[in-house]
């Protein structure tokens, strides 16, 4: 089978979707309060589109499909896109990245689809917290979607944790201490600069330091677990926790992922600006043109990220995460 092998040698076999731009949270590093511009339905890759694209990336040596959003959970029908992608030959596992407010609603319908990991975002665990940092959420429709999780029997969830200096960072232990009392993993994520935040530099705290402060009260044993994704992992307990460093260069070097936006652009690297876009092809049913574009944006893929020079998504839901 033919593999996606990049100018440097990486091989690309995960695949990033986008389903929704729209989101039922404002999170202050990712949209602005108003909500940004929603792109209109028309625009928006159908689930059969989304499982063409699948199709073809397939063929071409993609194994693993994370989705996300926006908030994934707001585009109606979720679960029948995942059975769809599902039953992709040569897929062999689909991921879902959640703000978490809709678990308790669509946990069962999510199960029985076949989806196999979620990630849910978590910033903090104080209910007056959780409201300013998402504005429009409210923290126990999360909790409530964590128990749900487990009452399934999701196997390996995971809580994602954007840590701001001055806002969250005084709840590192409290959040891993809950990691551990509900059984997930948790991985601690440099804050990204976009548009969105002012005073990013004030609000950044690196891994080093959230480490650091892990281990004045833990012992964090290395750990060999590996995901598919860019954290470092070490063992606390029943639960591995992750540091994703995306501002240093250290995961370029190891980046197996290109993104589809939810209107058919490919985004063959998150920190640069390269689009390639894929939605008439698909609506034309022009597959091997979708094959020579996914190959191109592999071929185009830079070495590194530039997100240190330029802020360059005005919002992550946009492309994701
Ligand atoms: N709505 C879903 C969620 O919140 O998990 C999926 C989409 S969201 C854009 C994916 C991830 O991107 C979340 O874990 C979120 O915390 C993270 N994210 C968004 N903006 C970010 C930023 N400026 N810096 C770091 N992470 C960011
Ligand atoms: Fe929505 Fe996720 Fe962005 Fe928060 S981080 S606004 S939940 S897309």
């Amino acid at each position: 089978m033919e593999k996606l092998i990049d100018r440097f040698g990486r091989e690309i076999y995960y695949l990033r979707i986008s389903v929704t731009d729209r989101c039922n949270y404002r999170c202050m590093y990712c949209m602005p309060k108003g909500g940004i511009n929603w792109k209109p339905m028309s625009e928006i890759l159908s689930y059969e589109e989304i499982t063409d694209f699948v199709k073809v990336a397939a063929s071409l040596g993609v194994r693993k499909i994370k989705l996300t959003g926006g908030e994934p959970l707001v585009r109606k029908g979720l679960h029948d896109l995942i059975a769809m992608i599902k039953s992709v030959d040569g897929i062999d596992e689909v991921s879902l990245t959640t703000n978490g407010s809709l678990l308790k609603n669509f946990g069962k319908k999510l199960k029985e689809s076949g989806l196999d990991r979620i990630t849910v975002s978590l910033d903090t665990l104080r209910k007056d917290k959780f409201s300013i940092i998402t504005r429009l959420g409210n923290l126990d429709d999360v909790i409530m979607g964590v128990e749900t999780l487990n009452n399934l029997g999701f196997r390996k969830s995971k809580i994602n944790t954007v840590v701001m200096k001055g806002i969250n960072d005084d709840e590192i232990l409290d959040l891993v201490d809950f990691a551990v009392q509900v059984d997930f993993d948790i991985r601690f994520i440099e804050l990204m600069p976009t548009d969105l935040i002012d005073d990013w530099k004030a609000h950044f705290i690196s891994v080093e330091e959230i480490k650091k402060r892990i281990e004045k009260k833990y012992t964090l044993e290395p750990s060999n677990k590996k995901t598919n994704g860019p954290a470092v992992y070490y063992k606390l307990d029943n639960i591995d926790i992750g540091f994703i460093t995306p501002l240093s260069h250290a995961f370029c070097s190891v980046c197996n992922r290109i993104r589809l936006t939810s209107d058919g652009f490919i985004l063959p690297c998150l920190g640069h600006p390269d689009r390639v876009g894929t939605k008439d092809a698909l609506r034309k049913g022009d597959f091997e043109k979708v094959k020579e574009l996914i190959r191109y944006s592999v071929e185009i893929k830079p070495k590194e990220h530039a997100l240190l020079n330029e802020s360059i998504h005005s919002s992550m839901a946009s492309v994701g995460g």
